[in-house]
């Protein structure tokens, strides 16, 4: 039997899916990954995520994503709130109406984009995260953290407005934020960066932290291992993706392979672990027969 695993973190509404996202899904059952999160990066696909969810019996998270802040709008905001009010409002049989949304995400900041750092678009994003947060904490909804250069910040946002914790995804901070994260209700997020030789801390963090506070993703399309890149120079410049290195949730396993390795553990005590993990942080997960 095939080991279960859980991608917590996949933009699988991507454009780079369009054509073959039937395919994508399969290979990645057939390799064991029973249940994808995906994450909304903007609030006009919200619907289309969610027709999504409930096509393939995916897990979803609503939210606008820090790269998408420039264009947002505050009612963008409203739209949120409406979303999340009606995937959370009770059926005539006294069920949730849409049990698939499990967190709000993907939220955050990005301090390592030029145009984002500039001070008014710092002001934007953090707005962005605050209004986001006191809708996680309103509605008790897990959140998906994007972290990129802006860790004391988000943890910052974390102490003013408590939320029930989450997912700090694609995590790469210090150690110190890290262990905040995890007691703020935390879990770190690992994937296709750790498998590169030279990401030296990363590494480290990923063999180091507490078992109980990591879970796998890939983040496809973005964020490819180092075997889906062909040549040296194409790793070294981090080429843009073509259909030869998309990622895809098939490679999960691979990735919980090159973690089990980093800590020390067989295969399928990592892919239990980072399961139990990912469901912790994300209770709903429970109602997935898949996962
Ligand atoms: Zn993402």
């Amino acid at each position: 039997m095939t080991v279960k695993w859980i991608d917590s973190h996949c933009h699988l509404d991507a454009p780079e899916f369009e054509l073959d996202r039937y395919e994508v899904l399969a290979r990645a059952q057939s390799v064991g990954v029973g249940l994808c999160v995906m994450p909304s990066v903007q609030a006009k696909d919200f619907a289309a995520l969610q027709n999504m969810a409930l096509h393939f019996d995916q897990a979803y998270a609503l939210g606008i994503h820090p790269l998408y802040v420039p264009q947002a709008l505050e009612q963008d905001l409203v739209l949120l709130e409406d979303s999340i009010q009606a995937a959370q409002a009770l059926n005539s049989s006294g069920k949730l109406n849409d049990p698939r949304l499990v967190a709000l995400g993907e939220i955050g900041l990005d301090f390592f984009v030029p145009l984002l750092c500039e001070p008014e678009m710092r002001d934007k994003q953090e707005f962005f995260y605050h209004a986001q947060l006191k809708l996680a904490k309103k509605y008790q909804l897990p959140v998906i953290l994007h972290v990129r250069k802006s860790a004391d910040e988000l943890l910052r946002g974390l102490r003013r407005v408590r939320v029930q914790g989450g997912i700090a995804h694609a995590f790469n901070g210090s150690f110190q934020q890290a262990q905040s994260l995890i007691e703020l209700g935390f879990a770190l997020g690992f994937g296709g960066a750790m498998t590169f030789d030279r990401a030296l801390q990363l590494r480290r963090l990923a063999a180091e932290l507490p078992a109980s506070s990591i879970v796998l993703e890939t983040d496809a399309p973005d964020i490819p291992p180092h075997w889906l890149y062909k040549t040296q120079t194409q790793r070294q410049c981090g080429e843009g993706l073509t259909a030869q290195n998309r990622n895809e949730p098939s490679e999960l396993p691979q990735m919980g392979a090159a973690l089990a390795q980093l800590r020390g553990i067989s295969l399928a005590a990592l892919a239990e672990l980072t399961v139990i993990n990912t469901k912790r942080v994300l209770p709903k997960l429970q109602f997935f027969k898949s996962a």
